[in-house]
C-alpha cells in the first residue's frame, strides 16, 4: 500500500540531510512581504513577553505560573481550563444521589475538624441550601478549617458518596462564591483551570482574561479566512478567547476541535515537508543484490506467508530506485517481521552496501544477533571477532555491538564498519549511533517496536547522511503496533506503510481468558498444572503510575511471594526496568533456557522477547492497560506450537475496562483492537507515549475526533498541492506555525 504523494522539493532544502534541515528553521518561508512580516515578528515578540506584563503578576506569581509551565503570555493563553462549572445548571442539594458527578452552591452551615480511626486529620463541612445538606471531606488539610466561615456561599463539585450514613463529596472541588464576580461574561461557565498551590482559580481567570483582552487578538491565524469559512472553522484568537470565556459548552467544543486542528496540521505539514526533503536527496539502488535476496529466501526453513512475500516486493521495488526509501513495516507480534528484515540485509549486501539494524533495548539486540545468524548463514555470513579484524573466508561479516563489550572491542567494530570489512553492524540505536561511522552505509532497519510516530522518527539517527548527502541510507522502520487508519494518516505521512496481516501458518492462536481478582486462585493452580508438564509462564504486573520505580517495587514485591509462597518449588525470576542490563540479561537468557519457570515482570517483558516454550501469561490488573499495551503483552507467548493461553486477571471498575478486556477475549487481531481502543479512549495513547518534549505539542489533539484528524490530513494535501513552499502570503501565518514546530523538534 502506497499513500506517497510528491512535492517538488521545498525551498532551500535541496541537498539537505534530515538533520540539516532543521537548520533551515531561520530562512522562514512565507516572508511574502516584508511589512507583514514586521507585523507579525512585533506581534510574536508580544506575545512571547514574560506573564509579568499583565496587570497584577509580579515576580511572586510569575514564579507559581511557572511551575504550571506559564512563562509567557501566549503560554498563559494556552493554558485554558480543563473542565468548567456550570453554574446554570446547578443540582438541588437535596435532589442529589450518590454516584452522580455534580456541581452544587450552597451557604456553610458548619465546619468540623475530627480525626480517622487512624488518626488523620479530616475537616468537614456541611454545605446547605434551601433543598438538602451535604458533607464535604477532607482528608490531610486541616488548614481548610479556617477556609469556610459559616453563612458564606461556596460552589463544590465532585462525585456524590456516602460518608458516615449521609451524602457526602470527598475531596471536592470548591471555592467561595463572591457576589457579582462570577459569570460576568461566562454564561453561566465557571473553567476550572490546572492549578498549583498559592494560585487560587479566581486569580488565574482574572490572569486570564486580561491575556485574552489585551492579546489574543496578536495570535493570528494560521489559515486563511477562505479555509476557515468553506469548514465552518472559528478563528483561532476567538477559540482561545472561547477556552478561557466561554459560551456554551458547545462553543468549547468547537473551539477544542479547532485548537487541536491546528496541532495536527503543523504536525502534517511539517512531516510531509520533512519527507519531501528527504526524497530530494539521493541514495544507492540497491537491484544488484536481488539474487542474494532470492537465495535467502530460498534457504528459510518456511515458505513465506503471501503476506510477507507482497512486503518484500513493496520494499525491495524501493531500494532499487535511487532516492532514500522511509518505509514502515508493521506486522504484528509474531507475524515474522525478521524473515522480512533478513531477505532485505541479504539484497543490501549483494549490493554491495552495508546495513545497520537498531534495536531499542541490548536484549533485543543480541536477539537479533541469534536470529539474523541463523538466517545468514547460508548466504556465507560469518561473525565479526574482534581479535581478528581481517574476515577469514572472505564472506559477508556480521557484527554485534552493544554497550556491555569491552571499549577495545567496541573501537574494534567501528574501525572495521568505517574501513568497510564488516558488512552488518546489530547492536542498540544509542552505541551504534556513538560508535560507527559506515563506510557505505545503504540500508538502516530500526526496530522500533511499540515505539511509534513520526516524532520519535525525528529523533532517529541518520548517521552517514551527514557523511554523503549524495549517498543517504534507505530506512525501514519495524513496528510490531498496528495503528488504526485515520491515526495512520496523521502520524505516519513520513514513510509509506507495508503491513504484514497474516501471521505464518500453523498458529494456534493464544486463548485469552479475563478473570475476577476474586477467582485468582484458580488462575495459580492453573499456571502450576502448565509449568509442572514443562511450560514457562510470565507473570506481568500492572502499570501503577507512570513511574519505573513503583512499578519495580510492586513486582519484586509479588516476586518475593510468588517464590516463598506461592511456587516455593519452582524457579520464579524477576525481571524490571531498573534492574541493570547485565541483570536483565542473565535473567532473560535463564529463562530462555529453561533454567526460570515463572518470569515475574513489569512491562519491559513487552519489548520483543522471544520464547516459544512459554505458553502461559497471567497479567495482573490488566484493567488499568490500554488494549494496545495488553495485545502486545500477550503476544510473548503463543510463540510455539503448544496451546498458549493468556489470563488478564482485573475488575470492571474503570471506565471501559468490561469492554476493553471482553474485545481482549474476543479477538487476536491487533488492528481491530487498536480501532477499538481509539473508539474506546481516543487518540490520547499515541501522543501519550511521546517524549515528554512533544507531549506539550498535542495537548488539544489528544482529545480530538477521528473527523479533526481526517480534516487535518486533507486540508494539508490541499494547502500543500497548491503551495508546497508555503510561499504565498495567505499561508504565511501557516508557515510561520510549522516553522515553531519545526524548532521545537529540534529544541525538544
Ligand atoms: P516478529 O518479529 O514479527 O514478531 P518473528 O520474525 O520473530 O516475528 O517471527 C516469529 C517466528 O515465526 C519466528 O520463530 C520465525 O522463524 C517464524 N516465522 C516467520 N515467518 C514464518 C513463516 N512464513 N512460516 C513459518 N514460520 C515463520
Ligand atoms: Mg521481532
Amino acid at each position: 500500500m502506497s499513500n506517497r504523494r510528491r512535492h517538488p522539493s521545498v525551498a532551500g532544502s535541496e541537498g539537505l540531510t534530515l538533520t540539516a534541515i532543521r537548520d533551515t528553521r531561520t530562512t522562514r518561508p512565507g516572508a511574502a512581504s516584508p511589512v507583514a512580516d514586521g507585523v507579525r515578528r512585533r506581534d510574536d515578540a508580544a506575545l512571547d513577553a514574560p506573564v509579568t506584563e499583565i496587570d497584577g503578576v509580579g515576580p511572586k506569581i510569575a514564579l507559581k505560573l511557572e511551575r504550571l509551565g506559564v512563562l509567557s503570555i501566549r503560554d498563559l493563553l494556552l493554558h485554558v481550563p480543563h473542565r468548567y462549572r456550570d453554574l446554570s445548571r446547578l443540582e438541588p442539594i437535596g435532589r442529589v444521589r450518590p454516584g452522580q458527578e455534580v456541581t452544587l452552591v450552597g451557604a456553610v452551615a458548619a465546619v468540623r475538624r475530627q480525626r480517622t480511626k487512624s488518626g488523620k486529620p479530616v475537616v468537614v463541612v456541611e454545605i446547605a441550601d434551601s433543598s438538602g445538606k451535604i458533607l464535604c471531606v477532607f482528608f490531610n488539610q486541616p488548614w481548610l478549617e479556617k477556609q469556610f466561615r459559616i453563612g458564606q456561599s461556596f460552589a463544590v463539585g465532585g462525585r456524590v458518596e456516602r460518608w458516615s450514613g449521609r451524602p457526602a463529596i470527598v475531596g471536592p472541588e470548591w471555592e467561595p462564591l463572591v457576589e457579582g464576580s462570577e459569570s460576568a461574561h461566562s454564561g453561566g461557565l465557571v473553567p476550572i483551570y490546572p492549578a498549583t498551590e498559592g494560585l487560587s482559580q479566581r486569580a488565574l481567570r482574572r490572569y486570564a482574561g486580561s491575556a485574552v483582552q489585551s492579546y489574543a487578538h496578536l495570535l493570528g491565524d494560521p489559515l486563511p479566512p477562505g479555509t476557515r469559512s468553506e469548514e465552518g472553522l472559528p478563528s483561532r484568537p476567538d477559540s482561545l478567547r472561547c477556552m478561557h470565556q466561554p459560551a456554551s459548552l458547545e462553543a468549547v467544543a468547537r473551539a477544542r476541535r479547532r485548537l487541536a486542528l491546528d496541532e495536527l496540521l503543523a504536525l502534517q505539514l511539517w512531516s510531509r515537508r520533512k519527507r519531501a526533503a528527504r526524497e530530494a536527496l539521493l541514495a544507492k539502488s540497491l537491484a544488484a543484490g536481488s539474487q542474494a535476496q532470492a537465495r535467502l529466501i530460498d534457504s528459510l526453513p518456511f515458505d513465506l506467508s503471501s503476506a510477507q512475500a507482497r512486503c518484500i516486493d513493496e520494499i525491495a521495488a524501493d531500494l532499487d530506485r535511487d532516492r532514500p526509501m522511509s518505509r514502515l513495516l508493521q506486522g504484528d507480534v509474531g507475524s515474522g517481521k525478521t524473515a522480512v528484515a533478513a531477505a532485505m540485509i541479504a539484497r543490501c549486501v549483494g549490493a554491495g552496501g552495508q546495513v545497520a539494524v537498531l534495536a531499542p533495548t541490548a536484549l533485543l539486540a543480541e536477539q537479533h544477533v541469534t536470529t539474523l545468524k541463523r538466517m545468514l548463514g547460508p548466504l556465507g555470513f560469518e561473525s565479526f571477532v574482534p581479535e581478528y579484524p581481517m574476515p577469514m573466508k572472505g564472506g559477508p561479516v556480521l557484527a554485534r555491538l552493544v554497550g556491555s563489550m569491552r571499549p577495545a572491542e567496541k573501537a574494534a567494530v567501528a574501525n572495521a564498519a568505517a574501513a568497510g570489512t564488516i558488512d552488518l553492524v546489530i547492536g542498540t540505536h544509542a552505541v551504534i549511533q556513538e560508535h560507527v561511522r559506515f563506510a557505505s552505509l545503504a540500508l538502516v532497519i530500526v526496530d522500533e517496536q511499540h515505539r511509534f510516530g513520526v516524532m520519535q522518527r525525528a529523533e532517529l539517527p541518520t548517521r552517514g547522511a551527514e557523511a554523503s548527502p549524495d549517498s543517504v541510507p534507505h530506512l525501514l522502520i519495524m513496528t510490531a503496533t498496528p495503528i488504526p487508519r485515520t491515526l495512520a494518516l496523521v502520524l505516519n505521512a513520513d514513510v509509506d506503510q507495508s503491513i504484514i496481516d497474516e501471521l505464518p501458518p500453523g498458529r494456534t492462536p493464544v486463548k485469552t481468558v479475563w478473570l475476577q481478582p476474586s477467582e485468582r486462585q484458580r488462575a495459580l493452580a492453573y499456571v502450576r498444572r502448565r509449568v509442572e508438564s514443562g511450560g514457562q509462564a510470565y507473570f506481568v504486573y500492572p502499570l501503577i503510575d507512570e513511574s519505573d520505580t513503583i512499578d519495580a517495587r510492586a513486582a519484586t514485591v509479588e516476586h518475593e511471594r510468588l517464590a516463598s509462597e506461592v511456587f516455593p518449588d519452582l524457579r520464579v525470576g524477576l525481571l524490571h526496568g531498573r534492574m541493570r542490563s547485565a541483570e536483565k540479561d542473565a535473567v532473560m537468557s535463564s529463562f530462555r533456557t529453561g533454567l526460570v519457570d515463572v518470569l515475574v515482570s513489569t512491562t519491559v517483558v513487552e519489548v520483543g522477547v522471544d520464547v516459544p516454550n512459554a505458553t502461559v501469561m497471567l497479567i495482573e490488573g490488566a484493567e488499568r492497560f490500554g488494549l494496545a499495551q495488553l495485545h502486545q503483552l500477550r503476544g510473548r507467548v503463543g510463540r510455539g506450537t503448544a496451546e498458549s493461553v493468556c489470563l488478564l486477571v482485573g475488575d470492571a471498575r474503570g471506565a471501559n475496562s468490561a469492554e476493553r478486556l471482553e474485545a481482549m477475549t474476543r479477538t487476536n487481531d491487533g488492528l481491530e483492537l487498536a480501532e477499538r481502543d481509539l473508539e474506546l479512549r481516543g487518540p490520547g495513547d499515541y501522543f501519550g507515549t511521546l517524549q515528554s518534549g512533544h507531549v506539550e505539542r498535542f495537548r488539544f489533539a489528544r482529545d480530538a475526533r477521528t473527523d479533526v484528524l481526517k480534516l487535518a490530513g486533507r486540508l494539508a494535501s490541499e494547502i500543500l498541492e497548491r503551495d508546497p513552499a508555503l510561499l504565498k502570503p495567505e499561508h504565511a501565518p501557516l508557515a510561520s506555525l510549522v516553522a515553531s514546530f519545526e524548532e521545537g523538534v529540534a529544541r525538544a
